[in-house]
């Protein structure tokens, strides 16, 4: 089985817990703005050129390929590398993209390599994916990180591309099946960050039975340099960082929902 990676991180520490190695599945259905992994978003392997600013006259420079095919085995083999960091820190290994869920079979099999080493798994997803996929990969796996953007219907499909109910649904099924799962939602300046999204996120999640705990992931502008070595247009118009006292009313607009809430990672 061979899928498609753009990345392995070794020794991560705000993918789950522990210490993990995240292994970055190339291709993702959404085409979120804000994207922080533009590299990810085709599924094959593609140039990346040189920064567009450095190089002059508009040209890209083409300087190298991003992304490659790999199997299980040699994934398998850059996480058992690490394994003794797994089992002193509760760590393990972690697929993220991208859209891991877009590379179903070969995700599906990771999970299960990494089961029959008893190494702990996390899924880092957009929870895109038809029910019916989701749910395979919900039973191979220990954890998910899971993001929740935008809760009106229009609203998430003009910003992503793709519509939500795919996403609240197996939102669903994840609470329903007990898994641990953490809420991770990207606040991002003039499109999710509004009072009343942040409301009608945490009202949809209040009503599930077992996640209470939410991230906020704040937008950074550090992206910006991949958008131009990719020849890719940055569509976030130049917005800055959320301020302290954006995060704070985000932050605060969740705890009055109850719920335990971190910044970042
Ligand atoms: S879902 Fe994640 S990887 Fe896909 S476009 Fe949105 S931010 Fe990027």
């Amino acid at each position: 089985m061979k899928g498609t990676i753009f990345n392995i991180k070794k020794y991560a520490i705000h993918d789950g817990p522990g210490i993990r190695t995240t292994i970055f599945l190339k291709g993702c259905p959404l085409s979120c703005p804000w994207c922080h992994n533009p590299e990810g978003l085709r599924q094959g392997p593609e140039f990346l050129g040189k920064d567009l600013l450095r190089s002059g006259g508009g040209r890209v420079v083409k300087t190298g390929i991003i992304g490659r095919e790999v199997d299980v085995a040699a994934v398998m083999g850059d996480i058992e590398k690490d394994r003794i960091f797994y089992d002193e820190s509760g760590g393990g290994a972690t697929f993220s993209g991208g859209e891991p869920l877009f590379q179903a079979a070969f995700l599906r099999a990771l999970l299960a390599a990494c089961r029959e080493r008893e190494i702990h798994t996390a899924v880092d997803t957009s929870g895109y994916a038809p029910p019916e996929v989701f749910s395979e990969i919900l039973a191979a796996a220990d954890l998910f990180l899971y993001d929740l953007k935008v809760m009106d219907p229009a609203r998430h499909l003009e910003l992503t591309g793709v519509p939500n109910p795919w996403i609240l649904e197996n939102l669903k099924a994840l609470d329903g099946s007990g898994k641990p799962a953490l809420l991770r939602f990207p606040a991002i300046p003039g499109m999710t960050d509004a009072p009343d999204n942040i409301a009608a996120v945490a009202a949809f999640v209040r009503d599930l039975k077992s996640i209470r705990e939410v991230s906020i992931l704040p937008y950074h502008r550090t992206a910006q340099g991949k958008y131009r070595k990719l020849g890719a247009a940055d569509r976030m118009g130049g917005a800055e960082a959320p301020s302290p006292a954006v995060i704070d009313r985000i932050r605060d607009g969740f705890a009055s929902y109850g719920f335990t809430v971190t910044v970042g990672g």
